[in-house]
């Protein structure tokens, strides 16, 4: 019989895609990793569009490229608005970013329920003790340090895990985050979210026909994702004095927003409403712009949903969800395996968070004054993060979720890994006088390969590291292989 407590290194909470990350990246570094998911998979989640960071940097890491390509996601090359002064929808695309390679230069506009079930299966597949329908009831605490979870199991049995950290990953409905702080609502994003799907929503000419396109209109704005040839998610987000229109019912209230929008008017002329399934119904989203006034206390860290999130405008939710599980387990592993000490990993976390963060909602906060032409936007996102590149191309590098994450170096490049896997290929070939016997050297090989690739990785981005600078006076920076933290000193001197 299954003992009723049991022990990991890491407890995660949450299989969203900041949950997913987090645990896949910790059961990477060999870690006991419980994932606990209330839900059963696959699941509804809003939160379709996503960022070129996302896909080439994490997705890269987690080794789900491959799996990407196959799910058949529509690309998305970037952005078209009806925004500002200009009457006339504007475009943006990633390929114009001095920050990212042409290869990296799209995201994917995704069905949440697919991708994030591809995100929760890779975590299992490597390692990570996945448990759907398990629901977490209560942090457990020890001398004010967290130390396990009391959950409900999918039979409706009460339990408990010990762990050396908890990771809150639960979004933004779950109550995890007031052990850690309070949430602080903002007093400038205060609008609501009616949302719904549609078939046969025109598209627009290629190359912009996977973009997102958002439409600012008198109440509000709108977005348009296509998530298929067909399949069209429409959400308009409004200012909180326009809730009253929901009392006609959201049916009434979401046709009247469309036929204030002359381009989604247009866009939707021939499709019709979806009605059934999980895409059968006009959903409300509303309090969803705040941040946690502390990100995380000695044993327990949030991310994702449940730390912050400000407004969906440039698609950036899965995006700072990810990025703070890779910073969260880089965090965890250099105290782990490094006895690190972890005021310094955990202030690291949190600073670097709070810088993508604010970027995002400083921009956004002057993206939402209409009364300017896109030009000004791009000047405001140069001064946001301080570049040297164009103003549109800082623009691009924000709005990507690349401006940081360029630090990071997490662009791993697959040419090289090919390159070693024919070199060492060559060892399997029974004409070239290998000392193996054909076909035994499989595991031997394939460990190889991947030691070889990470090495080369190191190697490649090793030497560009030696350039990189805390972010903070005495601050720390990531090491080669971007699993830990480093001394900014003791980095530069390895690299010598
Ligand atoms: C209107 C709107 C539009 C958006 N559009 C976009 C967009 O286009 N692009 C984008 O990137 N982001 C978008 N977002 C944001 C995006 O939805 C989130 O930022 C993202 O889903 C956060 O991921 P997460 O892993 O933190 O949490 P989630 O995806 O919410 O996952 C949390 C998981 O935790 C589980 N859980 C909850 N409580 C418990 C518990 N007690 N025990 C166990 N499990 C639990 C839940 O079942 C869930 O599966 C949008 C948000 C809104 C409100």
């Amino acid at each position: 019989m299954q003992s009723n407590t049991e022990n990991f290194d890491v407890v995660v909470i949450g299989g969203g895609p900041g949950g997913s990350t987090a645990a896949t990246l910790l059961a990477m570094q060999n870690y006991r990793v419980l994932l606990l998911e209330r839900d059963k998979f696959p699941r509804y989640q809003i939160g379709e569009s996503l960022l070129p960071s996302t896909i080439h940097g994490i997705c890269k890491i987690l080794g789900l490229s491959e799996e990407l390509k196959k799910a058949g996601f529509v690309r998305k090359l970037g952005g078209t608005f009806r925004w500002g002064t200009n009457p006339e929808p504007w475009t943006f695309a990633f390929s114009t970013a001095s920050t990212i390679s042409e290869s990296s230069s799209y995201a994917y506009q995704v069905e949440r329920s697919k991708f994030d079930t591809l995100l929760l299966m890779n975590a299992a597949n490597n390692g990570v003790d996945v448990r759907e329908q398990h629901s977490v009831k209560e942090v457990q605490f020890d001398n004010g340090r967290a130390c396990g979870v009391e959950f409900v199991d999918a039979d409706g049995n009460a339990r408990q895990a010990n762990a050396k950290y908890i990771v809150d990953a639960s979004g933004n409905q779950s109550q995890v985050y007031k052990k850690v702080g309070e949430r602080v609502y903002s007093k400038f994003f205060q609008n609501l979210a009616l949302f719904g799907y549609y078939e046969n929503g025109e598209r627009f000419p290629p190359p912009r026909d996977g973009n997102i396109f958002c439409a600012a209109f008198n109440e509000g704005w709108f977005w348009y994702i296509p998530l298929s040839a067909t399949l069209t998610s429409v959400g308009a987000v409004v200012a909180k004095e326009y809730a009253e229109r929901l009392k006609l019912g959201h049916e009434e209230a979401m046709s009247q927003f469309i036929a204030s929008c002359p381009e989604i008017s247009r866009l939707l002329s021939k499709a019709h409403r979806v009605t059934e399934g999980i895409y059968g119904q006009l959903r409300i989203r509303k309090d969803y712009s705040y941040t946690n006034d502390r990100f995380w206390i000695p044993g327990l860290v949030l991310i994702g949903d449940a730390a912050c999130f400000i407004d969906p405008v440039f698609s950036s939710g899965v995006h700072l969800a990810t990025y703070a599980a890779l910073l969260a387990a880089r965090s965890i592993n250099s105290v782990l395996a490094d006895g690190m000490d972890e005021n310094r990993c955990f202030e690291e976390f949190e600073k670097r968070y709070r810088r993508e963060f604010r970027n995002f909602y400083e921009f956004l906060s002057a993206f939402y004054d209409m009364h300017h032409h896109e030009d000004s936007y791009f000047w405001k996102a140069r001064k946001v993060l301080n570049s040297q590149e164009t103003a549109q191309q800082a623009f691009v590098s924000l709005v990507a979720g690349v401006s940081n994450l360029q630090d990071e170096h997490l662009f791993v490049e697959p040419a090289r890994i090919e390159k070693i896997k024919q070199e060492l290929g060559k060892l399997d070939d029974p004409n070239a006088g290998s000392p193996y016997q054909f076909g035994e050297k499989k595991a031997f090989l394939d460990a190889l390969v991947e030691e070889a690739a990470q090495i080369q990785t190191q190697a490649s981005v090793g030497s560009r590291r030696a350039s990189e600078e805390p972010i903070f006076e005495g601050g720390l920076i990531p090491s080669a292989d971007g699993f830990r933290w480093r001394e900014a000193t003791a980095s530069l001197a390895a690299t010598k």
